[in-house]
C-alpha cells in the first residue's frame, strides 16, 4: 500500500440499499460529504423484487429497481459522492480507517458506515454452482419468466419460498417445492395458499440429491430421508429459497459478530464495537430485514456517524 495510493474521506458508506443510500442522504445534508460505495449489486436486493407495496408514500405501490433509482438521485441530489465499486478488504486496525476498493485502491476514512445487506444462500452441491444460470436461481422474481410453461422445482420452505412458488405457479405449468422437513416455517396464510394451489406438490422430509442435466436444468434428483428413495422429476429450472447471509466477511477479526455472521451494534443504536464504524441494514439485522427497517437504521448510522465525527474534530 503505497501513500500516493490513498485517497482520504471524511464518511465513507459502503453499500447501496435503503440503508447505504439513506445514510448518505442525512450525511450529505449534514455536510459530511459521504461517499458511497454501491458494490456488486447497486441498489441491492430491491433490485431483484417487483412491485413493493409496504414502503410508506407510495400509495399505489412501486417497483423495487425503481424505488432505488429515487433513492440514488435523491442521495445524489443531496451531494453524495456515489460511486461504483466494490469494499474487496479493510484495515480498521488503524485509524483513520481503511478500506480496499476493487482489490486495487485503498481509501481512508474517518467513519465507516457498513451497510452491505445479505445474500441468497445455496444448497453447497456441485450441481447447483455448476448449472447456476443454465436453469439455477435464487431468485424467481428475476428469473422465472424465463421458464414459462414448463415444469420447475424449488427448495425452501420458509415465507420467500412460499412466496416465489405461488409467483412460479402462475407462470410455469407445475411446482415442485421440496421441503427438508415434515412442517414448513412460512406464515400459515402462506402455507395454506402453496397447499390449496393445484399445481404446487410439496414433498415433505426431502432433500435435493442431485440436479440433472450437463448443460442446462433437466431434472431434479429428490430424496425422500425417511425412507431413503429417491425420484427423478423432468423440470426446466431449479429454484433455492432457502435464506440469507449477511455479508460481513470483509469485516471479520475487526468487527463482532454473532455467530451467523449478522454484526452485532449496541441496542438502539448502529455503534459496533469500534469506534467510528457504525453498522446499518441487514448486515445487522436479521429479524425484520424490511426496506423501511432498513432506511431507518441507515438514518441512525448517519445521525450516530455525525455525532461521532463532530465528537472527534
Ligand atoms: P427463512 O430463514 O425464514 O427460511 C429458510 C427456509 O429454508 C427454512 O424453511 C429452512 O428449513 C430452509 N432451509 C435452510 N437451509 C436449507 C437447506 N440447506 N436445504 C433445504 N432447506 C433449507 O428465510 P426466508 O428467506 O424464507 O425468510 C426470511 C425472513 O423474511 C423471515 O422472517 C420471513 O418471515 C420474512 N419474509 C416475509 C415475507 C412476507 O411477509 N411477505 C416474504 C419473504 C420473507 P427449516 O424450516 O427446516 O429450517
Amino acid at each position: 500500500m503505497s501513500n500516493k495510493e490513498i485517497e482520504k474521506v471524511h464518511l465513507l458508506i459502503i453499500g447501496s440499499g435503503p440503508a447505504g443510500y439513506t445514510a448518505a442522504i442525512y450525511a450529505a445534508r449534514a455536510n459530511m460529504k459521504p461517499v458511497l460505495y454501491q458494490g456488486i449489486q447497486p441498489g441491492g436486493q430491491l433490485t431483484i423484487t417487483t412491485e413493493v407495496e409496504n414502503y410508506p408514500g407510495y400509495p399505489e405501490g412501486i417497483q423495487g429497481p425503481e424505488m432505488m433509482i429515487n433513492f440514488e438521485k435523491q442521495a445524489v441530489r443531496m451531494g453524495a459522492d456515489i460511486r461504483y465499486g466494490m469494499a474487496t478488504k479493510v484495515d480498521f486496525s488503524v485509524q483513520p480507517y481503511r478500506v480496499e476498493i476493487d482489490e486495487e485502491n485503498w481509501i481512508e476514512a474517518d467513519a465507516v458506515i457498513i451497510s452491505t445487506g445479505a445474500s441468497a444462500k445455496w444448497l453447497g452441491i456441485e450441481s447447483e454452482q455448476r448449472l447456476n444460470g443454465f436453469g439455477v436461481s435464487a431468485c424467481a422474481v428475476c428469473d422465472g419468466f424465463f421458464f414459462r410453461g414448463k415444469e420447475v422445482a424449488i427448495v425452501g420452505a420458509g415465507d420467500t419460498a412460499a412466496e416465489e412458488a405461488l409467483y412460479l405457479s402462475k407462470l410455469c405449468t407445475h411446482v415442485h417445492m421440496i421441503v427438508r422437513r415434515d412442517a414448513m416455517r412460512a406464515s400459515k396464510v402462506m402455507q395454506d395458499r402453496v397447499l390449496n394451489a393445484p399445481n404446487i406438490t410439496v414433498y415433505w422430509n426431502s432433500e435435493t440429491d442431485e440436479i440433472l442435466g450437463e448443460h442446462k436444468v433437466e431434472g431434479v434428483r429428490i430424496k425422500n430421508t425417511k425412507d431413503n428413495t429417491t425420484q427423478d422429476v423432468a423440470i426446466g429450472g431449479f429454484f433455492v429459497a432457502i435464506g440469507h447471509k449477511p455479508n460481513s466477511d470483509i469485516f471479520k477479526g475487526f468487527i463482532d459478530m454473532d455467530e451467523t455472521g449478522y454484526i452485532k451494534t449496541i441496542p438502539g443504536t448502529s455503534k459496533t464495537n469500534l469506534e467510528g464504524v457504525f453498522a446499518a441494514g441487514d448486515v445487522q439485522d436479521k429479524n425484520y430485514r424490511q426496506a423501511v427497517t432498513a432506511a431507518g437504521s441507515g438514518c441512525m448510522a448517519a445521525l450516530d456517524a455525525e455525532r461521532y465525527l463532530s465528537t472527534k474534530a
